[in-house]
């Protein structure tokens, strides 16, 4: 079975483009356009992983982040932080908010999979699916 992955991302080019990038991939997409519904379908569905947009309507990124990872329920999932700004100090606050890992935007196809695929490591990519 393929890895579930949820977007959580305001902006719909951004969206859209995960999205499709993870279907071409072979695997499972569930989207939130905000941390509110975002938490809400982590607890329902238990996603493998999270693509967390850093910058988001009502609360950011960070604040889901913690909230996802202080909750024994969806402590494991891992969680990549989507951001288009990525200086040292917001790494730091990444892992800080208990991110797994980031990937800065706009997303570059290649590294974006390379990305994804490591930090499923245990679930391989369907085989003939990659662009
Ligand atoms: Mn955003």
């Amino acid at each position: 079975m393929s890895a579930t992955i949820l977007i959580v991302e305001d902006t719909p080019a951004n969206m859209k483009l995960a999205a499709l990038l993870l279907h071409k991939a072979g695997y499972q997409v569930l989207q939130a356009p905000n941390a509110i519904q975002g938490i809400e379908l982590a607890r329902r569905h238990l996603p493998d992983l999270i693509l967390m947009d850093m910058q988001l309507p009502i609360m950011d990124g960070l604040s889901a982040t913690k909230i996802l990872k202080a909750d024994v329920l969806t402590a494991k999932i891992k969680i990549v932080a989507l951001t288009a700004f990525a200086m040292k100090d917001d790494e730091q606050r990444m892992r800080d908010a208990g991110c797994d890992g980031y990937i800065s935007k706009p997303i570059s196809h290649q590294s974006f999979y390379q990305k994804i695929a490591s930090m499923l490591a245990a679930t391989p990519i369907q085989k003939g699916s990659t662009p």
